[in-house]
């Protein structure tokens, strides 16, 4: 687990600076000193206080949960091995109450959370940036935090954190909502490069100089993670997450090979990252492409479909089809804890109009490409290629694309997803068309000169 600050270059302060401190102080003592000087917001800070003399990592351990309660008052009780520090907010439309926690390591029965009671619909938890977990539960209408508090270990009951939500108005509500309890969530740019890196001085500090890696460099977005679990099969036992991260990486080291191109990677491991932070690593990097990878399931009863699509982005959905996984797909920040209200509105700019005009051109350059290449090797859906309005596709100087691998839904796609040999098919054929379209394009740039 401690490795993970090893690869990873972290963002923002606040929470993140505990988690900074939490990874530092699992990599050893010499290396909790750097970041300590730094301004830390007063709330989060506290997660920074886990003692953790041996060096090894000790993630709490939560073994169970439960709800009691009814409509008017509803309580969360969380089982723990040892006390924790936490923080616990409100957030509106959709109405959740958000736990941000250090990182535990949670052994909760299967299932548990599916099924809400009172003011809560479902909770769901996971890994929200490394050193930090997430709790976040769903509410069945506006309700308050009337009490939040960790018990230490009395009458052979275990250290227990306690949520108390009372009902409330949505004016009470909104009202509850202090500036300070907004979230702070700038998840750590997960940078793959790096990973067989020795560990860093400090994880805060500046990345020694080197040598500019003039490559082109592609981003690689294995979707949902952490909290966000995406579809579902088989009763829990395969997730779109775990899935679309091992083809991610898979995808990486076949690019990789070849030398000629620098990959990133959205995240390595399983931690949610918001949508706009997706598109920010984009743009951030200077991408040359940028790919998103999911699997889709349709929903129980509404027949069934088959085959890899490859969406681009548009103002008006291809079909009825593209927008039904946009709205989907979109919905991965709300599932996180995301505060969606924190959300810039998009400005109007003839410049940023111009050139997302022509990063549109390339997208569904590469989207065709794409298609030409996977239909040798995958089965693709009967109409494979479509558009919608996926914020994850929203950088305006970033080709990008978001491949549907498949259907968990469907029994014949599903065995596909699962199979080594046909994900190194899929790879190999997703690299070449990655291989093609680039130095298509950087042919074209360098006769233009
Ligand atoms: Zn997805």
């Amino acid at each position: 687990m401690a490795s993970r600050a090893n690869h990873l270059v972290l963002l923002g302060c606040g929470l993140l600076c505990a988690a900074t401190l939490l990874c530092a102080g699992m990599i050893g003592p010499s290396v909790a000193q750097g970041p300590a000087s730094q301004p830390v917001s007063q709330g989060p800070a506290s997660l920074a206080a886990i003692p953790n003399p041996a060096g090894v990592s000790t993630f709490p351990i939560a073994s169970d949960a439960r709800l009691a309660g009814d409509a008017r008052q509803t309580r969360f009780i969380l089982d723990l091995d040892k006390p924790v520090q936490f923080r616990a907010f409100a957030l509106a439309d959709p109405y959740r109450v958000v736990i941000d926690l250090p990182q535990v390591s949670f052994q909760l029965p299967a299932g548990i959370g599916t099924a809400g009671r009172g003011l809560v619909r479902a909770f769901r938890y996971g890994l929200v940036m490394p050193g930090g977990s997430r709790i976040v539960f769903d509410l069945t209408g506006p309700a308050k935090i009337a009490k939040s508090y960790v018990l230490e270990a009395a009458n052979g009951q275990p250290p227990r954190l306690v949520l108390e939500l009372e009902h409330a108005d949505r004016t009470a509500f909104v009202q509850s909502l202090a500036p300070e309890s907004r979230p702070e969530l700038r998840p750590a740019i997960a940078e793959a490069n790096a990973a067989a890196g020795t560990p860093p001085e400090s994880p805060a500090a500046a990345p020694p100089p080197q040598a500019p890696d003039k490559r082109p460099v592609i981003v690689i977005d294995p979707g949902h993670g952490g909290v966000d679990n995406g579809t579902q099969a088989g009763g829990g036992d395969f997730m779109e997450k775990n899935l679309v991260l091992g083809f991610g990486l898979a995808l990486r080291d076949r690019i990789e090979k070849s030398g000629k191109y620098r990959v990133v990677m959205t995240r390595t491991d399983d931690t949610f990252i918001a949508l706009a932070d997706r598109v920010k690593i984009a743009r951030s990097e200077a991408a040359a492409l940028f790919v998103s990878i999911h699997a889709d399931a349709l929903p129980r009863g509404e027949g069934d479909a088959q085959g890899a699509t490859i969406y681009t982005l548009s103002d008006k959905a291809s079909d009825s089809e593209a927008q039904r996984l946009a709205d989907v797909e979109n919905k991965s920040d709300a599932i996180g804890g995301v505060n969606l209200t924190d959300e810039p509105t998009e400005v109007a700019d003839i410049l940023i109009d111009l050139i997302q005009r022509e990063t549109k051109t390339f997208s569904n350059r590469f989207a065709r490409i794409l298609m030409g290449e996977m239909k040798n090797t995958v089965r693709m859906h009967k109409h494979p290629l479509k558009s919608a309005g996926f914020r994850v596709l929203k950088a305006p100087d970033v080709p990008s694309v978001l491949v549907e691998l498949g259907y968990v839904s469907n029994k014949g796609d599903l065995e596909h997803l699962v199979s080594e040999n046909w994900r190194n098919r899929t790879v190999g054929s997703m690299a070449q068309a990655i291989d093609t379209f680039l130095a298509k394009r950087l042919a074209t740039a360098g006769s233009a000169k």
